[in-house]
């Protein structure tokens, strides 16, 4: 048996139900909130939305779970102590989807949006410099499933790409760097810096005032990965300076983003309610069912989440 196990609304949760249930007629997919005790001991799968670590504990026959979030790290956190197979949703449509919002916001900065709007508000008449794509470095932190879609979107559309991953990678028409060397160079070069890391022990408080500091003068951040990834206060020291020009934040430390939060008014912030990349419900539930019917028949899971890496 499944349990499907999440803190969505119930209408929410039971769209989810009927999609997966859809793609796996053959299972028996309960909400947790439905399941009686002896049902609650029959089952050895859950698929979970940010499920509450407390419901989680009270299934022990569970085998493995399956997200239906990329990002893990909440999970990874609540549940790392039971060492239970964690496995993410890595899903094409997500890093499409993903590449989409790269490209368009970058397309934001690199054609001076963020200018052009405060010029209006200030009925100023003012052109400025075009450059060309191909004159503009783009760097990428994480060349994983979403990031590498994101290079080849930003290749296609004629941007100089560097890209940054743990383990050191080799990409078509992408210069790329690992370790911690490698992410100075790539730092120094990023005209415009998209982060697509997980959240973990190393990426937390990763973009701090020294690390910011190494970008060109006049460098602009796009953040699609996690809040905490970026010290707050430093970018902000940053954009007051003049040092970096703007940043685009889809993900805060709190979201939503409290009311109060200084964010929401910076000219140098745009402000996104993590929009960037959401989870397209038909295609992420034909790839868990996909995933727990080759469990069924041949007892192998799909690639898991490293509980000691963190992603
Ligand atoms: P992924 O496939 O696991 O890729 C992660 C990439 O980051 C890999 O290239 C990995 O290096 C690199 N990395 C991890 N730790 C590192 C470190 N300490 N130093 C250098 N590189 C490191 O993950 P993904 O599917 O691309 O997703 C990335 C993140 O995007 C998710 O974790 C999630 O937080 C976020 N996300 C946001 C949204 C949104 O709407 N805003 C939507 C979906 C996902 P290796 O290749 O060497 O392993």
């Amino acid at each position: 048996m499944i349990a499907l196990v999440t803190r969505m609304s119930e209408d929410v949760e039971q769209l989810w139900l009927t999609s997966l249930s859809e793609n796996m007629p053959g299972e028996t997919i309960v909400p947790f909130r439905h399941l009686d005790q002896a049902a609650r001991e029959a089952v050895d799968i859950a698929i979970v939305a940010n499920p509450d670590p407390a419901d989680i504990a009270l299934l022990p026959a569970l085998k493995w779970i399956h997200s239906v979030w990329a990002g893990v790290e909440r999970l990874v956190g609540e549940l790392g102590e039971s060492r239970l197979p964690i496995v993410r949703l890595v899903d094409p449509q997500l890093s499409r989807t993903m590449a989409e919002a790269v490209l368009a916001w970058t397309y934001y900065l690199f054609r001076d949006m963020p200018a052009y709007a405060k010029f209006q508000q200030q009925h100023i008449w003012r052109q400025l410099a075009y450059r060309r794509p191909q004159d503009v470095m783009i760097g990428l932190l994480g060349l994983g499933a979403l990031g590498a879609e994101s290079a080849a979107r930003l290749k296609h559309a004629g941007f100089n790409v560097i890209g940054w991953s743990r383990s050191a990678k080799s990409i078509d028409g992408v210069e790329t760097f690992h370790g911690d060397q490698g992410l100075d160079a790539l730092l120094g070069r990023s005209e415009i810096l998209v982060c697509l890391l997980p959240l973990t022990v190393e990426t937390r408080g990763l973009l701090n005032a020294e690390r910011l500091s190494r970008m060109p003068q006049d460098a602009s951040l796009i953040n699609f990965a996690r809040g905490p990834i970026v010290v707050g206060d430093d970018l902000v020291k940053a954009l007051d300076a003049g040092a970096l020009k703007h940043a685009v934040l889809d993900v805060f430390d709190v979201e939503p983003l409290p009311v109060e939060a200084a964010y929401w008014d910076h000219p140098g912030i745009t402000v996104l309610p993590h929009i960037s990349a959401p989870t397209d419900r038909e295609t992420a539930a034909a790839i868990v069912a996909d995933n727990i019917k080759t469990y069924r028949e041949t007892a192998r899971l799909p690639s898991i989440v490293d509980l000691k890496r963190g992603y």
